[in-house]
């Protein structure tokens, strides 16, 4: 088959990867708008499961993204100068960059063409093509041009958010509240890699207008948000992916969805079919879940492509409704910290523990207060790391 894929985030590429796997014959190019190594963002999370899902479809893959990770242990909740709050869990992260740097090298590999400093404009351009993948990201272009098609709804939110790094190491993620006289404004924090840490700042549009973000240049916004988290930075610098961050860096969440996934031979992938809010972590999961599914029912359908994109349709949109669901909880919920800012530390921290929807049971609640305390916390973080080592011995096997 002639596949194009349009657009080289983790969607297209690994779609790609395992796709040209399965059948060394197929003929694969990536159009990629953005230069080689040139991509928005900074670090993401994610948990084993994405691992255990790239060493059984690639790994090779899979060698190289462990190797790569970071790994976070425990949440603090910091609100102004109230004392910490404490939450369980753990996660993992690398840099966005570094993912597709692996991803690209391993097209390569794979006889993948891949063609950068591309704008896929026009779908004529590819009329030859018996399979074009839209894996165009959040804001794609394809599924713009046939919204009725695909049935698209765009639910919007309304803070504001930057994706920014650091060269401090945060150990436990942390989520930092503070208060300013234009209102709340936060952090969400992680390490990353190497020294490194993603903070994602986050604040309703009213706080950004009031600490004059709409106008700030670059350079003084840095300086204005660095001033607010100093206690937090010990010194160092927020760093942006951008050459510059201007006000048109900051986005705005927006949950994207649609009633159907393919029209004819064109078919959407990760974000383009589906978007969940940053705060959920799963972008990138459910963009690899994707490829695999869509790379399975292309091999087992064969040069039957609408059967293959109808078979891939109904398995993976049911998946999405669930995560799509707990984001959009969660990015109601972040959208009023300044009314639950009356709660203390501790409730705070168990509200946005159940954020995504589920109060959960009463012995949760339990376990919230014991892991105040210090001795209690450390023996649960513990336990955390037994359960994550019997995983990653589970996957030994796979490496
Ligand atoms: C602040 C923030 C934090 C996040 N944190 C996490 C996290 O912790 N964990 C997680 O799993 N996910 C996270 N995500 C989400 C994650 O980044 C996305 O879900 C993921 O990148 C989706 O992959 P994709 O390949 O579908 O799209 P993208 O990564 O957006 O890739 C799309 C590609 O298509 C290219 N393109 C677009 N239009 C064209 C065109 N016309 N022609 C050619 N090329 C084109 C773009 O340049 C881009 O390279 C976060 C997102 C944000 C904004």
């Amino acid at each position: 088959m002639n596949i194009v894929c349009v657009g080289a985030g983790p969607a297209g590429l690994y779609f790609a990867i395992c796709t040209k796997l399965r059948n060394p014959a197929h003929r694969i190019t990536i159009v990629e708008r953005n230069r080689e190594g040139v991509s928005f963002g900074w670090g993401f999370g994610f948990w084993d499961d994405v691992l255990d899902m790239l060493y059984a479809n690639d790994p090779v893959t899979a060698r190289q993204v462990e190797a790569a990770t970071g790994l976070w242990d425990g949440i603090e909740v910091h609100i102004g100068g109230r004392p910490t709050a404490y939450l369980g869990g753990y996660g993992l992260s690398m840099g966005r960059q570094r993912l597709l740097d692996i991803l690209v090298a391993r097209a390569r590999e794979l006889d993948i063409e891949l063609q950068f400093e591309r704008t896929v404009n026009d779908l004529s351009e590819f009329a030859d093509a018996d399979l074009i993948v839209s894996g165009d990201g959040i804001n794609s272009g394809l599924r713009t041009r046939w919204a009725d098609d695909f049935g698209t709804t765009v639910e919007s939110g309304r803070n504001k958010y930057l994706w920014l790094g650091t060269y401090k190491v945060f150990d436990a993620f942390r989520y930092i509240f503070e208060q300013t006289p234009a209102g709340w404004i936060w952090l969400h924090c992680y390490y990353l890699d190497a020294g490194r840490s993603t903070c994602i700042v986050e604040c309703p549009p009213e706080t950004w207008r009031g600490l004059g973000f709409d106008e700030l240049g670059p350079k003084e916004c840095l300086a204005e948000l660095e001033r607010i988290f100093s206690k937090h930075l010990d010194g160092h610098e927020l760093i942006s992916q951008m050459h510059d961050v201007d006000t048109a860096s900051w986005l705005q969440g927006k949950q994207v969805s649609n009633t159907t996934w393919y029209k004819d031979n064109v078919v959407l992938l990760g974000d383009a079919a589906h978007s969940t809010h940053f705060s959920v972590g799963s972008g990138t999961r459910l963009a690899i879940g994707d490829s695999v599914a869509l790379a399975e029912k292309v091999d087992e359908y064969g040069a039957d492509v609408t059967l293959a994109l109808k078979a891939y349709d109904a398995e993976r949109r049911p998946v999405l409704e669930d995560v799509q669901r707990q984001a959009l909880a969660s990015m109601r919920f972040l959208e009023k910290v300044p009314e639950n800012m009356e709660l203390d530390s501790v409730q705070f921290a168990y509200a946005i523990s159940t954020r995504l929807g589920s109060r959960g049971a009463k012995w949760r609640y339990y376990l919230h207060l014991a892991t105040q305390v210090r001795a209690l916390r450390s023996l649960r973080l513990k336990l955390t790391a037994m359960r994550r080592s019997r995983r990653v011995r589970a996957r030994a096997s796979m490496r």
